[in-house]
């Protein structure tokens, strides 16, 4: 009887062994399964991204080559006005591609930090912003109100300036006809129903052409624009989240639609 009892208990802990084993292959398959997927996700990005980059700067080469040829033939008859035309019209285009090229090296770099580190007081970050953007903030005559009680971050100063900037500058670019046009920076605390530590919501906030729902998560996807009429190159908020993430922050948009203003949230570690 006691000889039966042993062995069923050998039983048993083999039985318990082999099933520890059984879980923990499982979980080693789920880890793999997951992170194959992940990488079917980043190759199908940087497939989107190679295609768009390359449709994007081939956009302003095709109107360079048309445009020089118009100039040889407006050289040969002599027609000034149609030659500082077609110069104009090759300088632009020149002048795009230039911008889109800085764009995405800055994008290639937002995922590293470049500097180390360090406490930044955010007004000081917002007070830089502004003095850069002032050209448009004035052109715009846009008013600006910033709250007193912005905390200290900590990050890399510059890539955080460029998020800053970028926030701002699209708050007055994407002003619609408003024709009280405001921008407003400041801090709240996350709304938390299950309580837990709340972080601290930073956020610029304009009363302009407003988001409608549907594009809220699209526009921070490369290259994508609601607006062709404006200049852009639909990277401002793909590297913003970038490097928002790069930071372990986290960002988002919110916005009751299309004219009712649009109000950028983040989130940075303290
Ligand atoms: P760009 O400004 O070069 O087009 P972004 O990536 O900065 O690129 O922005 C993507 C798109 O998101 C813009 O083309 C615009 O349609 C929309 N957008 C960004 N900021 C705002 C804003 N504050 N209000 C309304 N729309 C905005």
């Amino acid at each position: 009887m006691r000889a039966i009892t042993r062995r069923s208990r050998q039983l048993q802990e083999v039985n318990s062994e082999l099933q520890g084993e059984i879980a923990q292959r499982q979980r080693v398959e789920a880890e793999s399964e997951s992170l194959i997927s992940e990488l079917e996700a980043k190759n199908a990005e940087l497939k989107r991204f190679t295609y768009t980059v390359s449709h994007d700067l081939k956009a302003p080469i095709v109107t360079i080559k048309g445009f020089l040829g118009f100039l040889k033939r407006d050289v040969a008859v002599g027609n000034q006005e149609r030659v500082a035309r077609d110069i104009e019209r090759v300088d632009v285009a020149a002048e795009k591609m230039r911008v889109l090229v800085e764009d995405l090296l800055s994008l290639s770099a937002a995922g590293r930090m470049t500097d180390a580190p360090e406490d930044v007081p955010f007004g000081d970050l917002v007070a830089e912003a502004l003095e850069l953007v002032d050209g448009q903030i004035r052109e715009r005559g846009v008013e600006v109100e910033v709250a007193s009680d912005l905390p200290v971050v900590r990050g890399d100063r510059t890539r955080l300036l460029e998020v800053v900037q970028n926030l701002i500058e699209n708050a007055v670019k994407y002003m619609g006809d408003q024709p009280t046009p405001r921008v407003e920076v400041g801090v709240r605390i996350a709304d938390r129903p299950g309580g837990g530590d709340r972080p601290q919501v930073l956020y610029v906030r304009d009363n302009g052409a407003g988001i409608a729902r549907e594009y809220r998560g699209k526009i921070f996807e490369l290259f994508q624009r609601l607006d062709s009429d404006t200049s852009g190159t639909g990277v401002g908020l793909a590297l913003v989240q970038r490097i928002v993430e790069a930071h372990g922050g986290r960002i988002w948009v919110e916005s009751q639609g299309r004219g009712h203003g649009s109000t950028f949230c983040f989130t940075l570690p303290r």
